[in-house]
């Protein structure tokens, strides 16, 4: 948040427009900010917030007389206005009076805008983009989640290739929030309400983030009168700590019911994003049970309001904690509900030989009468993973729907690319990118242009690369290998095929150098070459992925492949725009059955960016023969050192024979019509669907309406 900013009367909005974080998915909006001052623009990582303490009051009044920059910032403020006032969205038009209140949407993280560092990865970027689609579809929703004030940690790779991580404070000054409940003169919120952890009382405040009309309220434990170390409960995400990591848990779902009562909130419904936030239907209980109903009676009501989506197959994804921290924890809570020890453990227990253990998947599943998974697949394999649950029913009948991911288009496309879009597919494409028809309007975009725009994102990606490495080696130590690993020779006539990602086993980044001697000549052909850039992290406390992380990073580093192969550092949203965007081909590799959905080669997609991907998580239902390639075949195999050699043997022939020959297959003008023939059915058969105005539109008919339907 601002304070004390005097900006000209003229353009006095600007401040109002900073703090809501709409104007980031407005390339207008965007524009607005960046032509005030391009150097703070850029150095400042595209923060308004921050760029509006540090411009000069020269550039400010200069602006406020522009006739330009008040023609555009006109332009801005009353599409801003007509949203925030608009009554015929389209979930007004089509579900007036369908929710009496807000959907509360909790989530542990959420990837709104590289300025509000509170996410990790996929979780976080469908969290965020959902909440975006929800402003643009007029659904009120409210988010809860948490600040972390150290958020996520930055990347470095050490000259020997090591993963070391930064934490950084994050200036709240400097972020588009503001607190709750301010501590007087100060840019500091006070407490909220209280949460009990065990035998003690933590403090908690909140922040609030404008999305449009929309808001999220971020749990804060940093609070005056907090003990030090309840101070540092919520600095940062992901904590390898069970002891912290429940304590966090409760204050995201209990403490997020008590700040939405507290702030006088009462959604219709409450949807659980992963179990992380699953404590939630307790405290709701708790309420009803205050107000007089039985614990039956309580959960039945809490049940048929709750939506719980879960996003992973892997079995260490889930949340599992031991007996013992939930009683450390929770003992207070059995009574509170009437119920005993045992009925309560009953309600996170998987099956009779987990009776040590408290599962926040299965609190969830118990607890939610409006399950999904986030694939066709992950549905089915879901339903296999938790049919112990149903015993009753056969396995393909478990209750768990399947509503397949979506990105928010606004937010991914590159501006160069939705011009293009906007030219040949309709002035309105924003409104219905969502609609089949688009599938023909595609085929109306000329290749020339759409070759130029492609080379165009490419040579922004090769240059953000260049300058990183840039101020790499002037800021700190750097080898020429080094340097060279972070792109510096990297040429944009040559085919770049993208690995960006979490650095984790199951993703299998190593993949693609699975077998050396047989890449070397793909990648180093004198006449076709290819490139590869890999970018991700490893979780600071996962070692193996640590080791691959270095493993990947020293053969890619390997002088033997000329300075092809490139590892971008601190994978993070701001990079990873320019990365879908800016490479010719998407790679995916996870071991089968392991991916719930995966959203970046949607990102990729909808950028003119062709996925080649094993037939798992999204793409099992994306592919469908001539819009990108499938890695191997879709059969489990059975084991993984074979499934790793097929794969990877799948891999260098789908380079060798078909990848690589398409894309240098070229007309006398230089573009390869072959190419673009499959990246326009890639974008005609993908975008339509795998957005999240199709899957916002699946919940809220799916199972928003339902659930506040079943309300009594
Ligand atoms: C989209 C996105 C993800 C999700 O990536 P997948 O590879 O599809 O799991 C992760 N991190 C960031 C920063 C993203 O933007």
């Amino acid at each position: 948040m601002l304070s004390g900013l005097r900006l000209p009367e003229r353009i006095g909005r600007l401040e109002e427009l900073a703090n809501n974080l709409w104007w980031s998915w407005h390339s207008q909006a965007r524009d607005l900010f960046r032509v005030l001052d391009y150097p703070l623009w850029r150095l400042g990582g595209h923060n308004p917030v921050k760029l509006l303490r540090e411009i000069s009051t020269d550039k400010l009044a200069a602006a406020a007389a522009d006739p330009a920059f008040l023609n555009l910032y006109d332009s801005v403020m009353s599409a801003f206005d007509a949203e925030m006032s608009d009554n015929n969205s389209w979930f007004a038009t089509e579900y007036p009076n369908a929710l009496a209140g807000p959907v509360a949407y909790f989530s542990m993280e959420f990837a709104i805008h590289n300025s509000l560092p509170i996410y990790a990865g996929g979780l976080g970027a469908l969290a965020g983009d959902l909440c975006k689609e929800a402003c643009d579809l007029g659904l009120p929703l409210v988010g809860v989640g948490f600040m972390y004030p150290q958020g996520y940690f930055h990347q470095h790779i050490s000259a020997d290739g090591w993963q070391e991580e930064v934490y950084e404070q994050l200036s709240f000054d400097e972020a588009p929030i503001e607190p709750i409940n301010p501590v007087p003169r100060s840019h500091w919120c006070g407490p909220l309400i209280q949460v009990e952890l065990g035998d003690r009382s933590v403090q908690i405040g909140a922040w609030q983030v404008r999305l449009g009309r929309d808001n999220l309220y971020l749990l804060c434990c940093d609070i005056e009168g907090n003990m030090p170390e309840d101070k540092q409960l919520c600095a940062r995400l992901y904590t390898a700590d069970q002891e912290q990591r429940i304590q966090q848990e409760i204050v995201l779902g209990i403490g997020g019911v008590r700040a939405l009562r507290a702030l006088g909130i009462e959604p219709s419904v409450w949807h659980a994003n992963e179990g992380h936030s699953a404590f939630m239907v307790l405290e709701r209980v708790r309420d009803e049970i205050e107000r007089g109903a039985t614990f039956a009676e309580a959960l039945r009501n809490v049940q048929a309001t709750t939506v719980f989506t879960t996003h992973t197959p892997v079995p260490a994804g889930h949340d599992v904690f031991p007996v013992s921290l939930v009683e450390k924890y929770l003992h207070g809570y059995w009574e509170s509900l009437g119920i005993s020890r045992e009925a309560f453990l009953e309600l996170g227990r998987q099956d009779d030989t987990s009776d040590q253990a408290f599962n926040m998947t299965v609190l969830a599943l118990k607890t939610a009468d409006h399950r999904n998974a986030v694939s066709q697949l992950h549905g089915r394999i879901t339903r296999r993973m938790w049919h112990g649950l149903w015993p009753e029913v056969q396995e393909d009948e478990t209750p768990v729907s399947h509503i397949t991911n979506g990105i928010h288009v606004p937010t991914w496309v590159a501006p160069e690319m939705g011009r293009l879009y906007e030219k040949h597919l309709g002035q309105d494409l924003s409104r219905r990118y969502d609609d089949t028809d688009l599938r023909a309007l595609v085929l109306n975009i000329p290749d020339e242009e759409l070759w130029t725009v492609r080379q165009v994102l490419k040579r922004k990606l090769i240059d953000a690369m260049i300058e990183r490495a840039r101020q790499c080696s002037t800021g700190r130590e750097c080898t020429a290998r080094q340097v060279l690993a972070m792109g510096a020779l990297l040429d944009p006539n040559a085919l770049i095929i993208g690995f960006s990602r979490r650095f984790t086993a199951y993703k299998r980044p190593g993949l693609i150098l699975h077998d050396v001697e047989r890449l070397k000549p793909i990648v180093t052909d004198r006449w076709r070459p290819v490139q590869i850039v890999f970018a991700g992290k490893s979780h600071p406390a996962d070692l193996p992925s640590k080791q691959l992380l270095h493993d990947v990073y020293t053969l890619a580093t390997d002088l033997g492949f000329q300075g092809r192969i490139a590892f971008v550092e601190d994978y993070d949203m701001h990079i990873a725009h320019y990365l879908v965007q800016g490479v010719d081909v998407w790679l995916n590799t996870p071991r089968r059955s392991h991916e719930a959905s995966g959203t970046s080669g949607m990102k990729a997609a909808l950028n003119g960016v062709l996925h080649l991907s094993v037939r798992d998580g999204w793409w099992y239902e994306g592919y469908n023969g001539t819009n990108g390639w499938a890695i191997g075949d879709e059969v489990q195999a059975c084991d993984p050192v074979e499934e790793d050699r097929t794969d990877a043997a799948a891999l260098y022939r789908l380079l060798e024979e078909e990848i690589v020959p398409l894309y240098y297959r070229r007309d006398r003008a230089g573009v390869p019509h072959g190419w673009l023939k499959m990246v326009k059915e890639s974008i005609g058969s993908i975008v339509p669907f795998f957005c999240t105005r199709r899957m916002l539109k699946e919940y809220i008919e799916q199972m928003y309406i339902p659930s506040a339907g079943k309300q009594h």
